[in-house]
């Protein structure tokens, strides 16, 4: 995976936050204030004029100006969470111009890291790190296991789901959802379904690179 496949995928997020934009909104309407979708697809346009302005030669540069540019656009919560999560993920792919899948494992756990330093969420709290952890895990494992790229990133997108999913029953104890406390139970949490959406379209460009 080159430069190329991160601009990629990058451009499938803007999209896809961008056609999901309402649906996200309206998650972030039932639990918080109702801006979620607002800031992604503000944050993930800003990506795109910079990624289009300034020279991105390797991987890891294309996640670093995404996480940068994320940290700098997006207000809320998700801006500074998902910005050192692409920076993070961008450091750990260091300086190369080509990265394997073991590499994009690792950086996945570097992002997830990241996410749980600055936001201090373990899961079970209802928030993006209950689809960003056992997403991680499961490529991970899939990776481990030896697995193809199809069946990786199809676990990885698979278990974002199934996390994002399970936030439905959980109550909220961090970020703004969790102002609601019991009230929060019952509904979706925006940061997980957004969460699933970004390893979704990982899944689908490395599923339309592989054809
Ligand atoms: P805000 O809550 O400031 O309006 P957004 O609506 O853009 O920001 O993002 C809300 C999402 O951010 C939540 O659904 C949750 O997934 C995530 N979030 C909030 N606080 C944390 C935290 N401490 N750790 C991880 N994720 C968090
Ligand atoms: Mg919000």
């Amino acid at each position: 995976m080159d430069a190329g496949f991160f601009r990629a995928w990058v451009t499938e997020i803007a999209a896809v936050v961008q056609t999901q934009r309402d649906h996200l909104t309206q998650l972030d309407a039932a639990i918080g204030d109702a801006d979620h979708g607002i800031n992604l697809s503000r944050g993930f346009g800003a990506v795109e004029a910079a990624l289009a302005q300034a020279g991105t030669p390797t991987p890891g540069s294309v996640l670093i100006l995404t996480g940068a540019t994320l940290i700098s656009k997006v207000g809320g919560a998700s801006g500074p969470l998902y910005g050192t999560a692409f920076r993070q993920a961008g450091k750990a792919l260091g300086d190369g111009p080509e990265v394997d899948l073991p590499a994009l494992a690792g950086a996945l756990e570097a992002a997830l890291s990241g996410v749980q330093k600055l936001g201090a969420a373990n899961e079970g709290e209802k928030t993006m790190v209950d689809a960003l952890a056992p997403a991680t895990s499961a490529l991970s494992r899939a990776v481990a296991a030896g697995a193809s790229p199809a069946e990786a990133f199809s676990a990885l997108a698979a278990a974002a789901d199934a996390g994002a999913q399970a936030t439905i029953s959980m109550q909220a104890l961090k970020g703004r959802a969790s102002y609601l406390g019991p009230r929060s139970v019952g509904h979706e949490d925006p940061g997980a379904a957004s969460t699933a959406l970004i390893l979704h379209a990982l899944r689908d460009v490395a599923l339309r690179q592989a054809r």
